[in-house]
């Protein structure tokens, strides 16, 4: 199962675009919303994306002995969790997560964030693409993704690479918007993505367009079923998913077998 059209196009939102430019656009994207990403998470969710992503931590319930990379980290806000998760555990020392984002202008505003609350040595900061992910085979013993894969060119890519970077045994966590399943739930949020988001980004981040585009990619994005049979397909095996809020977001779980 493929996402890479024999065409070389492929969706950025709703547009079709040329598959090698679809990079460049996502980037732009977070290079002009990177300064207010995070308040903007905290306005759009009410503060409910620190529910899920605290989720997701639980269920990585990580261990300080673990190499761990969130990958497409941004600002590191997943990354930071796991980091005070491990340090409220008693592991002040642990091996630093591992931070990887396409994106320079992300990761240097988590970078910032981070020097301010004073945690040096607790991460570490690598630019690099999901699809091509700069680190040897059998790295990891845990992988994470958090609102990043739907915006890689190639998802099955993404997929192949978090399997090949993780060891045998270790974790893939994807945490990503999904496929409302609560009648009229999903009605008032088609209304909320595409006349509410908009105004907030333009609003808040002085980017109507970035927004329209998160909204978009949300709907071309694979289903909670598509994308557990994506990831077998990619060797990351015993794949199951749990909604969060009505479906609004999806935490899909795998394991290098
Ligand atoms: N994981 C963070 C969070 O949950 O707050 C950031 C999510 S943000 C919506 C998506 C991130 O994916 C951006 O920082 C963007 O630069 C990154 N990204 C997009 N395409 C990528 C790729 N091909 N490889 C790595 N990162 C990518």
């Amino acid at each position: 199962m493929s996402d890479q059209g024999a065409d070389k196009t492929t969706h950025f939102g709703f547009k079709t675009v040329a598959e090698d430019a679809k990079a460049g656009m996502v980037r732009n994207v977070f290079d002009a919303v990177a300064p207010k990403y995070d308040l903007m998470n905290d306005l759009m969710s009410g503060g409910i994306h620190r529910i899920w992503k605290a989720a997701m931590v639980d269920a990585l319930a990580p261990r300080p002995g673990q190499a761990i990379v969130d990958v497409a980290g941004g600002t590191a806000d997943v990354a930071a969790r796991i980091h005070e998760r491990l340090v409220r555990g008693g592991a002040a020392l642990h091996r630093p997560v591992t931070v990887c984002d396409i994106n320079a202008e992300m990761l240097g505003v988590g970078r910032d964030r981070m020097l301010d609350r004073g945690v040096i040595a607790g991460l570490s900061w690598v630019c690099g693409n999901a699809e091509a992910l700069p680190f040897p085979d059998m790295s990891f013993d845990a992988y994470t993704i958090a609102f990043g894969l739907r915006n890689v060119t190639h998802i099955d890519t993404a997929l192949r690479e978090a399997r090949r970077v993780l060891k045998p045994g270790g974790r893939f966590l994807c945490l990503e918007f999904s496929r409302v399943v609560v009648p009229v739930v999903d009605t008032l949020y088609d209304t909320y993505s595409f006349k509410v988001l908009p105004w907030l980004g333009q609003t808040v981040a002085g980017d109507r367009d970035a927004y329209v585009y998160l909204a978009e990619s949300i709907r071309k994005f694979p289903d909670q079923a598509r994308l557990v049979a994506m990831m077998e397909a990619a060797g990351l095996g015993r794949a199951t998913y749990r909604n969060f809020t009505g479906g609004i977001a999806a935490l899909h779980s795998g394991w290098r077998l």
